[in-house]
């Protein structure tokens, strides 16, 4: 695996400060603060090459006066306003997925559905709490969301009200395991313009797998045969494939190409690195291998996109569009600050994943939003308290990695985060050269 031990080799956080991304006998400084790509004309590269070796880099960025501006400093968020909730709006789930984060949907616990009145307290606190003209996302995630589809529907249709009337803009998100979707379904989803995010593990027999149905079924025919209709009436609503990639399932390229083929608007890859019984956890050499597998994927959306043709490849599309725009944040994602998790119950989680885990307790739908709890959150997981973070050159493109797996199992995914980064940078770099 020659190519990904350059590629790693070539991402090693040589300073906090700076980073450098050659090729083809070009030169390019990436500066974390402000996330800032500079061309290198030859001389200056070979400058900041031995600034690098030396350590010396803080000196040479002054000399350049590239720091006068800090970008992010230590200050943790301040009671963001709260822009987007996730209902767990049935904590029962039908298949029976060997790595689930929710232990069979039931997040450890028993099987239960979401109240109305559980659904509605969680839509009157995300709109009746926003400002006029702000963007807020109610997302419907579970166990299996569409086994209570009655809550999800009146959910859904209060917001879209109480949004009107307020003037915020709503939009929709579903993560379904697709076993239960139907062609009411589709309409419901396409009239509301949902986000509809499949989870698919890959070609048949990989997913059958890793999510059969529980008793052991093949769960993949039945899913493509519901999502059809969906991918045929796709408009408003967009109809994604969403990929648990484990060491099992690690034929990436195959697999995104056989559901563009398939006509899902677009295709992401996420890599298990904890599991509640740590089956499914990818380890060193799987991630080796997912990072190969991720800049093939990588090279053929460069391909295509030279020959103007589409190749939706979510993970590459969504990390070109935060280089392109100078992302640069001190969080990994919304967790906690804007975004929570509801439970069954009422209970606001941090995010989706720490539905029902202590370490993510922050308050109730009834009771509002602890803000002690959120500040002490927002303080202890800013990326600047973060080891080894505060000393990598990726930390705010990446945050330091999802909250979740950190907690859990720690960091052992830096190498393929900064390595696929450091890929996503060349590839900015390259489609923006022949973009002019
Ligand atoms: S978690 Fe992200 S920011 Fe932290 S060290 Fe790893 S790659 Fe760098
Ligand atoms: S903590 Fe992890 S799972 Fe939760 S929203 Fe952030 S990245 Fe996603």
């Amino acid at each position: 695996m020659t190519g990904v031990a350059e590629l790693i080799e070539a991402s090693r956080p040589r300073s906090p400060d700076a980073h450098l991304v050659t090729g083809d006998g070009t030169g390019h400084l990436f500066l974390p603060d402000g996330s800032r790509l500079f061309d290198l004309d030859p001389d200056l590269l070979d400058e900041v090459e031995h600034a690098l070796e030396a350590g010396a880099v803080t000196a040479l960025l002054d000399r350049l006066k590239l720091r006068e501006v800090r970008y992010v400093d230590d200050a943790p968020l301040d009671s963001p306003p709260v822009h987007a909730l996730s209902l767990a709006v049935a904590q029962a789930c039908n298949l029976a997925c060997t790595y689930c984060y929710a232990q069979g949907g039931e997040f450890g616990g028993v099987a239960r559905s979401m109240p109305l009145e559980v659904a509605e307290r969680s839509v009157d606190m995300l709109v009746g709490g926003a400002a006029p003209g702000a963007r807020l996302n109610l997302a419907f995630l579970g166990g299996e969301p569409l086994v209570n589809r009655d809550v999800l529907q009146a959910a859904t249709r209060r917001a879209r009200v109480l949004a009107a009337d307020r003037g915020v803009e709503i939009t929709f998100s579903i993560t379904t395991n697709g076993t239960l979707l139907t062609a009411e379904d589709a309409q419901f989803f396409e009239e509301h313009g949902f986000a509809v995010t499949i989870s698919l593990d890959g070609p048949r027999a990989a997913h059958d797998a890793q999510r059969p149905f529980r008793g052991g079924r093949s769960s993949y025919d039945v899913i493509m045969g519901n999502v059809a209709p969906l991918l045929a009436l796709q408009r408003r609503m967009q109809v994604s494939a969403r990929v648990t990639v484990t060491p099992q399932n690690l034929m990436l390229r195959r697999t995104l190409d056989e559901f563009v083929d398939a006509g899902f608007h677009s295709v992401g890859f996420s890599a298990t690195l904890s599991s509640p019984t740590g089956r499914g956890e990818l380890q060193r050499e799987d991630l080796e291998l997912m990072l190969a597998e991720m800049v093939d994927c990588g090279r053929e959306f460069e391909r295509r996109a030279a020959a103007g043709r589409r190749y939706p490849f979510a993970n590459l599309v969504n990390a070109l569009r935060e280089i392109g725009r100078g992302t640069h944040r001190p969080y990994p994602c919304g967790a906690g600050a804007g975004y929570f998790g509801v439970s069954a119950e009422g209970s606001l989680s941090a995010c989706h994943r720490f539905v029902g885990d202590a370490a993510g307790e922050m308050g109730s739908v009834h009771a509002g939003v602890d803000r002690s709890r959120q500040m002490r959150w927002l303080t202890d997981r800013h990326v600047h308290r973060q080891e080894p973070c505060s000393a990598c050159w990726a930390r705010y493109l990446c945050g330091g990695g999802c909250h979740h797996e950190v907690i859990h199992r720690g960091r052992p995914a830096c190498d393929y985060i900064r390595g696929w980064l450091h890929y996503c940078l060349g590839a900015y770099l390259r489609l923006s050269s022949q973009a002019v």
